[in-house]
């Protein structure tokens, strides 16, 4: 299927005169037809975001609108409209949020300063951070008791890599790139540590993490590296469907990391990649002579979005919806104690005194 030829690439191969068929009969091969979406597996939400949502919607109905989210609760434009509609107010300053109000922190962490303005504003606060990304948090704090100086691979200005390199005062040195690594200048190099942003490419944090060893062999790796297992297995699986397809699509939103870092991978292996945050930008000129699409989504993007881009490459013309194999996730990360249910599935009430406040 892949680089099967267009009939409009053949088309411009040839003299002008000869581009047009001779009546009576048609020389050239005929064009590929869309026939087929394969879906990625797997794809979509994953368990630190389903807990993220679910925790900005149980506070809504336990408290009442409005409820404060300080950033967007997961990098998704349709999820954060979604509780936007619902009656969730996101704030990026604190300053701006009546005392007394509930307060919800993203999905992707913040810093130990946001955390005490929070507490000294008396906010009823409920924590969203992925547990993946609270034990990044962890372990910096551990090791900076011991002497440890990070060197952090992450992207500059992401609210992860603010809120993780915010767990300490200072001594974490941030790399984007392998060029970075040689620009970087601890104060030691005995006890010096590596941390990662969770959702970074696989094969990007790989190359950065040996240059980083070639420079400093003594550096410590953590003992599970920081990638989460949803940002590897959304790889894994693209690296096995881009080379199947003549284009991948991924939905995602343009702030989201994992999905950004899926379109990138697929382009990486040669296959033509868009990424898009709904059905209504994909461009049919994009489908021209393909046969077969590949469809992903990020960990921050709902199905009801990859429903909607199947309807729409199917009214384009593909015929059938084919579902990879793949890994079945089945983590699910628990609720903090002021939003659990009771075995029944109940929600549990709790007094004013029991609400869990962070800290
Ligand atoms: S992508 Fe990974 S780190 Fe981020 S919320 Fe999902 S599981 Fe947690």
């Amino acid at each position: 299927m892949k680089n099967a030829p267009t009939l409009a690439a053949s088309r411009a191969a040839l003299p002008p005169e000869e581009a047009v068929p001779p009546k009576g009969g048609l020389s050239a091969e005929p064009a590929p037809r869309l026939e087929e979406i394969l879906l990625a597996e797997p794809r979509g939400f994953c368990a630190g975001v389903d807990r993220a949502i679910e925790i900005v919607e149980r506070a809504l109905t336990k408290f009442g609108a409005p409820v404060y989210v300080r950033h967007e609760i997961v990098h998704n434009t349709y999820v954060v409209n979604d509780l936007k509609v619902k009656g969730a107010i996101f704030i990026e300053e604190l300053s701006g949020v009546p005392p007394g109000a509930t307060l919800v922190f993203s999905a992707h962490g913040v810093s130990r300063a946001v955390q005490e303005e929070a507490r000294a504003r008396g906010f009823q606060i409920f924590d969203a951070t992925c547990p993946l990304v609270t034990k990044v948090h962890v372990e910096v704090a551990k090791l900076n008791k011991e002497g440890y100086e990070f060197i952090m691979i992450g992207h500059k200005g992401h609210p992860e890599v603010e809120g993780t390199m915010g767990q300490i005062d200072s001594g974490i040195h941030l790399v984007e790139d392998v060029a970075d690594v040689a620009r970087i200048a601890p104060l030691q190099t005995e006890r010096l540590a590596v941390v990662t942003q969770t959702t970074l490419s696989v094969d990007d944090a790989a190359e950065i993490s040996a240059a980083i060893v070639a420079r400093f062999p003594q550096v410590r790796k953590p003992k599970q590296q920081d990638i989460c297992y949803a940002t590897q297995n959304r790889q894994d699986a693209v690296k096995v469907l881009s080379l199947q397809v003549d284009i991948l699509i991924v939905v995602g939103s343009p702030t989201s990391s994992n999905s950004n870092r899926l379109r990138e991978l697929a382009a990486k292996l040669g296959t033509e990649a868009y990424m898009v945050d709904d059905a209504s930008e994909l461009q049919e000129a994009w489908f021209e002579g393909k046969s077969r699409v590949g469809l992903t989504a990020g960990a921050s993007a709902p199905e009801i979005l990859v429903r909607q881009v199947i309807d729409r490459i199917k009214a384009l013309g593909a015929v059938s919806v084919r579902k990879m194999d793949g890994v079945e996730e089945t983590i699910k990360f628990p609720l903090p104690k002021g939003l659990k249910l009771d075995a029944q599935g109940q929600q549990i009430e709790i007094s004013d005194s029991q609400l869990h406040q962070l800290s």
